[in-house]
């Protein structure tokens, strides 16, 4: 009788343990449901640029201007991510508003260089594939980031340069334009304001590439998106005109996958501008995710160790815009300002210029 007590006390041990095993299990379900639900369903950040943008240089239009544009461009992104579309599309036509625009250094509004030429790069990536495309120093398909999407898609490679680039973009049916397109007054008298001053003062380190000494102003007008979409596929892109008074057929970061842009669906998607020889050398959009892939920091630890520890200690001066897995959206920049604006799936907008 001892012994069938004792078995039986066992059997309800046993039965309660199981019980509160799986209320246990309940619960932690319940928890990662609970983080799923607060997960965004998607998310868009963008970029126009960084640099010495400073409030004392800027009239009150030209700011309004910048806010409009800004606006524009990621509400486009946004309502196709709101209605299911890929991050790709988002990312893509974004920066279509953004380089049509003579406001930001893509597209229409590119810089010069020394030549006083218009030559235009751009890559995009795709953080489900792994699949990337870019393009580097065209002169007359309007919208690089459409080449450089093309590239990846429909061609066997990842980075197309010159005339061949030109080639594949015709054959691709792009649309293409006169040089001519991308002229425009300001940029044109940036250009010979920097080869004055390089006249007069010698400066041949490159210091003076985007610094006006008339605005006394020094920026990167490069634009970028990083988007999460529905189906949690991160993508970034990134289009420049590069450099004022670039020289000899340079190419900067922006069109280089891992320096200008990175996506990849387990970590983050990464877009850049800043001084592209320094984005290059760091290779800041790849480091970013491999600082979350390999040692576990989060996408905000790792875009402040790489831009205001590694790119600062090296010299170099910008900035990134990304979006991790979760929706998390992060704007990391050394400089005093940068062009940027998020977007959640709430619909919540904020756009910033300045450093605070
Ligand atoms: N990163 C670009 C380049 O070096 C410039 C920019 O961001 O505006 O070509």
């Amino acid at each position: 009788m001892k012994k069938f007590s004792l078995f039986f006390f066992g059997l309800i041990l046993c039965f309660s343990c199981q019980n509160i095993e799986k209320s246990n299990n309940t619960s932690k379900t319940l928890t990662s449901t609970e983080t799923t639900s607060k997960k965004p369903e998607f998310a868009i950040v963008i970029h126009g640029g960084a640099g010495t943008i400073l409030k004392k240089n800027m009239t009150p239009e030209r700011e309004a201007a910048y806010q409009a544009k800004l606006e524009e461009a990621i509400r486009v992104g946004y309502e196709i991510l709101k209605n299911g579309g890929t991050s790709l599309d988002a990312v893509e036509k974004t920066i279509n508003v953004m380089e049509d625009s003579p406001l930001f250094n893509a597209g229409k509004g590119a810089v010069f260089t020394n030549a006083e030429t218009n030559e235009l790069d751009a890559s995009i990536m795709d953080g489900k594939t792994l699949n990337a495309g870019a393009s580097a120093g065209t002169t007359n398909v309007r919208n690089p980031i459409n080449l450089a999407r093309a590239v990846m898609e429909k061609s066997e490679h990842v980075m197309l340069s010159g005339k061949g680039a030109e080639t594949f973009a015709e054959e691709q049916g792009l649309t293409l334009v006169k040089p001519e397109y991308f002229f425009t007054e300001n940029r044109f008298k940036s250009l010979q304001r920097i080869k004055d001053k390089e006249k007069t003062e010698l400066d041949h380190d490159g210091k003076t590439a985007f610094y006006d000494p008339y605005i006394k102003d020094s920026k990167y007008g490069t634009v970028g998106c990083a988007a999460l979409d529905k189906n949690g596929n991160l993508a970034a892109g990134t289009s420049t005109g590069g450099m004022t008074n670039k020289r000899y057929g340079r190419i900067g970061d922006a069109p280089i996958i891992g320096s200008g842009t990175y996506a990849n669906n387990a970590t983050c998607a990464v877009s850049s501008t800043g001084w592209g020889e320094y984005f290059i050398r760091a290779q800041v959009a790849y480091d970013i995710s491999a600082m979350m892939e390999y040692k576990g920091l989060s996408l905000q630890e790792a875009s402040r160790i790489v831009i205001q520890d590694k790119l600062t200690d090296l010299g170099g001066t910008g900035g990134i815009v990304a979006v991790d897995k979760n929706g998390n959206m992060v704007m990391e920049f050394n400089t005093a300002g940068m062009y940027r604006a998020t977007m959640t799936d709430k619909g919540e907008l904020k756009i910033g210029i300045y450093e605070k």
